[in-house]
């Protein structure tokens, strides 16, 4: 829709309505060409809203790209995180989760064999994956209480006790006997 605007003529100061941004007019009361001086705070202005709109509009995509980022860089991080703690839970070296075991095989006495049961507690809590079930009697746990319990059924007196490994080789059972 077309804008109108008036102005005074400079030379005999008739009322000349003119359309926005028309820059020429003519006087129809003394015929006089007259150049409309552009509204340029308007212009200035309307620019300027123009350009504010445009940069808070720019500055709302680079805030939401920046927040992407940030969650994608958190996920990342987060990720290398869980494969790491993964990785180092369950590519434990076969030597490493075996070492507290090797000397175990054979005869041991109360104090030992409790030891070894809180070594495969530990174990147990730590890696995951790798779960060391012990016999004795009738039982065969890898559950903390259980193996607690165990623990205090033990005599003052030597136990013999033989390891078991998996098919990859790492300890998977411990058999506890009088
Ligand atoms: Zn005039």
């Amino acid at each position: 829709m077309v804008k109108f605007k008036t102005c005074n003529c400079p030379n005999c100061g008739a009322n000349i309505r003119f359309e926005e941004g028309q820059e020429k007019a003519r006087c129809k009361h003394c015929d006089s060409d007259i150049l409309i001086e552009k509204d340029y705070d308007y212009e200035i202005k309307k620019n300027f809203y123009e350009r504010l709109k445009a940069g808070q509009k720019y500055n709302k995509g680079q805030k939401i790209l920046s927040y992407i980022i940030t969650v994608i860089v958190l996920g990342v991080f987060v990720f290398i995180g869980i494969k790491t703690y993964q990785s180092f839970n369950s590519d434990v070296s076969k030597s490493a989760f075996n070492i507290h075991f090797t000397y175990s095989n054979g005869r041991n006495n109360k104090f030992f064999v409790e030891n070894y049961i809180d070594t495969v507690i530990d174990s147990n809590k730590k890696y995951k994956n790798h779960q060391i079930y012990v016999v004795y009697n009738d039982i065969t746990t890898n559950k903390e209480h259980e193996l607690k319990e165990l623990k205090t059924n033990l005599e003052d007196k030597d136990y013999q006790i033989s390891i078991d490994y998996d098919k990859d080789g790492y300890v998977n059972k411990m058999t506890i006997e009088d």
